[in-house]
């Protein structure tokens, strides 16, 4: 951990904050030096991911602290369960602004404890600065996976069946209750869409068991349409999808029986960071067992199909008949857009 420019007390938060959570691993040596060594493991990869998160951007300003560390965590954690890998390590480069006080920092970093907690990892290293700017949150996330098994985009086949993890679209369609747009729902169901937008569920049990039954795997950050359209691209295939058979929280099924234009959001919406994958017909049965397991839903909404020069993913609404969706993208509600495809690793 390195001194910043006129952080915010930066010795003693470190030192109060964050030294503990490098308690887990002897290599951070306490946060006391100017870096972290990692033992490297014979026979294994380790996988690297990193996320920013931007005030007014990536979350809402008033979001509170503690829920903003963990779903940092959270959504870097999701990137690595979807290369198949369990989480380890993270590294947390933090710019505050004026104005962030001892109060939002201790909150902040009782949330970080509790992810780091949670999912038995550690901090080792980081750094932290102030900025003119918004707070501005980046976090990188090492984990592991026996040497070459790593789950990619570009392995999937015609014919796969398409899978996902979870429920689709709770987080875009969380967001709109928070911002006042989704109104009329119950308590109940209006408390667990904005729950899962403020706080993901990365699937780091499921993503290292999908290694050898999957034949391509990402997460869902950006959009279904969108990152499903990036599998196909990577694997030179197309996929058809059935708008039917997509896995829906009984709270989004709520919300589309009261305004069907949602399915937009459903379908194009983020931040769900379940996991989409493609496996082989033959893996149908030991995913069904799986998610008897985990206690997860996994379920099949569609096929890959070859490459037909058209738009690479197609949707089937609920009456059979191609729909014509939005170009997909998930569009923050500052406006702000992702560059290109989603940046290095979205
Ligand atoms: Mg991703």
């Amino acid at each position: 951990m390195s001194a910043g420019d006129n952080a915010p007390d930066e010795f003693g938060l470190i030192a109060q904050l964050f030294a503990p959570l490098a308690a887990g691993f002897p290599g951070a040596l306490g946060l006391t030096d100017d870096a972290a060594f990692i033992p490297a493991e014979p026979g294994f990869d380790t996988v690297a991911t990193m996320d920013a998160m931007v005030a007014g951007v990536h979350f809402l300003p008033d979001d509170p602290p503690d829920l903003v560390a963990r779903k940092l965590i959270r959504v870097n954690l999701s990137d690595l369960a979807a290369k198949g890998a369990e989480p380890r390590l993270i590294m947390l480069a933090a710019a505050f602004p004026q104005g962030v006080g001892q109060d939002w920092l201790r909150r902040f970093g009782q949330g970080l404890a509790e992810d780091v907690a949670a999912f038995g990892i550690a901090l080792i290293g980081g750094d932290t600065v102030s900025t003119p700017g918004p707070l501005t949150l980046t976090l990188t996330a090492l984990g592991r996976i026996a040497a070459g098994r790593g789950l990619l985009r570009s392995g999937a086949k015609a014919g796969d069946q398409i899978w996902l993890s979870g429920s689709l679209g709770d987080s875009a369609l969380g967001l709109k209750v928070l911002q006042g747009e989704l109104t009329g729902l119950s308590a109940g169901h209006s408390d667990f869409l904005a729950n899962r937008y403020r706080l993901p569920s990365p699937r780091v049990t499921l993503g290292p068991r999908l290694v050898g039954l999957a034949h391509a795997g990402m997460d869902v950050s950006d959009g279904l349409v969108q990152d499903l359209g990036h599998i196909c691209r990577a694997s030179g295939v197309g996929a058809v999808i059935h708008v039917s058979d997509l896995p829906l929280s009984e709270a989004a099924r709520a919300a589309l029986a009261r305004d069907q234009s949602l399915l937009a959001s459903v379908l194009a919406g983020g931040d769900d960071y379940e996991l989409l994958f493609t496996v082989p017909d033959q893996a149908a049965a030991a995913l069904r067992d799986l998610s008897d397991e985990l206690g997860l839903a996994l379920a099949p909404f569609g096929r890959i199909v070859a490459a037909n020069g058209k738009a690479p993913v197609t949707v089937i609404g609920a009456d059979g008949r191609e729909m014509a969706v939005g170009k997909g993208g998930w569009r923050h509600f500052s406006g702000h857009r992702e560059q290109g495809d989603g940046g290095w690793s979205d």
